[in-house]
Formats: structure tokens, C-alpha cells, sequence
């Protein structure tokens, strides 16, 4: 991710926007499972690569579908303060344990690989969010409790030097 940032065009990206094209893009794969997602915000516009951004919120949005529970929710909320933008998502599905919520980022790690060989994927969606979090200067902030739900928020700078 690193070597290909130089040639990566940064730009003003609307999170609102990009939000919901990847709710129409995973629209199908809630029906499934009958979860009722629900984008919440204006837009809030960003510095930024469009195409890791894109890939970041996917990766938190499908993760808040493929670890939900049949008929569960999923929130995503924005919103700004005076200094920074907040892009969170939340679930009611199956939760992290308090001893998991570092490891998940990690390229590979997958929780329980029982139910991780049901579900498919490759453990790498979340070491993406992290490394495209870096390069936004973004700070991450993961809540969950197990058999509840999974609660997390991506924080923006505002004013970082371009
Ligand atoms: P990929 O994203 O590459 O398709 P993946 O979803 O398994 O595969 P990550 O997105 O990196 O990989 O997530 C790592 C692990 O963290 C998951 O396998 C799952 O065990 C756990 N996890 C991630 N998001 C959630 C969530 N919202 N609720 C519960 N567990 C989660
Ligand atoms: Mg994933």
C-alpha cells in the first residue's frame, strides 16, 4: 500500500457519497440476511485517495454485514467537529472479545476460524483500513462487546498539512 501512495492522486472525496454507492453495491448481500442498514449524515467532504478511502469503508461495511446476525442492524453514521470528521459503522452481530480488538487489524488474523471458514475472506480487510487509516492520518477507535455488536469510528483531521 505503502510504494503505490506516490502515485496516488489525492482529492476532495465526499464520505457521504462514497458511503452510499457502497450501500447500493452491498444492498444484496444485506437482503440475504435480512439486516436493515442505515446510512446516517450530510455530506462531509475530505483530502484524500478515493480508492483506499472506498476500500476502507467497504471493508468496515461488509465486515458490519458478514459478522451480523440474521434480521441485525447496521448503522453508518458522519459527522463533524470543529477539527475532525467521523466515519463510524455499527453492528448487532457477534462481537470481538476485549482480547481480540488489536489482533482483527493485523493482516491475516481472523477470529475463530471455525465460523471464519462459514463466513469466507481472507483476514485482510481490516489491516487495509488500518494502513489507509495511516495514510489519512486517521486515528481508529474499535468498541464491541461479544453476542452484542461491534462499534467502529474512523476520526479525520481537519486540519493536517497538505
Ligand atoms: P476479508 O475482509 O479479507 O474478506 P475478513 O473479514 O475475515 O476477510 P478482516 O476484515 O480483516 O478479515 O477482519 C478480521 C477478523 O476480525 C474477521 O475474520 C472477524 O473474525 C473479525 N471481525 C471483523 N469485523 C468484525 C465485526 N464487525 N464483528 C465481529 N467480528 C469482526
Ligand atoms: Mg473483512
Amino acid at each position: 500500500l505503502e510504494e503505490g501512495t506516490s502515485q496516488m492522486q489525492e482529492e476532495t472525496v465526499d464520505l457521504y457519497e462514497l458511503t452510499e454507492d457502497i450501500g447500493d453495491t452491498l444492498l444484496h448481500s444485506a437482503q440475504k440476511k435480512d439486516i436493515t442498514m442505515k446510512i446516517e449524515g450530510i455530506t462531509q467532504e475530505i483530502t484524500g485517495v478515493r480508492q483506499i478511502l472506498y476500500e476502507m469503508l467497504y471493508n468496515l461495511m461488509d465486515n458490519g454485514i458478514k459478522y451480523n446476525v440474521e434480521h441485525g442492524k447496521l448503522w453508518v453514521r458522519m459527522w463533524k467537529t470543529a477539527d475532525k470528521i467521523y466515519w463510524q459503522v455499527e453492528d448487532t452481530g457477534i462481537g470481538i472479545a476485549k482480547d481480540e480488538q488489536e489482533r482483527i487489524y493485523e493482516r491475516f488474523y481472523r477470529v475463530d476460524k471455525s465460523h471464519s471458514r462459514q463466513t469466507g475472506g481472507t483476514g485482510l480487510g481490516l489491516s487495509i483500513v488500518k494502513h489507509g487509516a495511516a495514510l489519512h492520518h486517521a486515528q481508529i477507535r474499535t468498541e464491541s462487546q461479544p453476542g452484542q455488536g461491534t462499534k467502529i469510528t474512523i476520526e479525520f483531521p481537519l486540519d493536517r498539512e497538505t
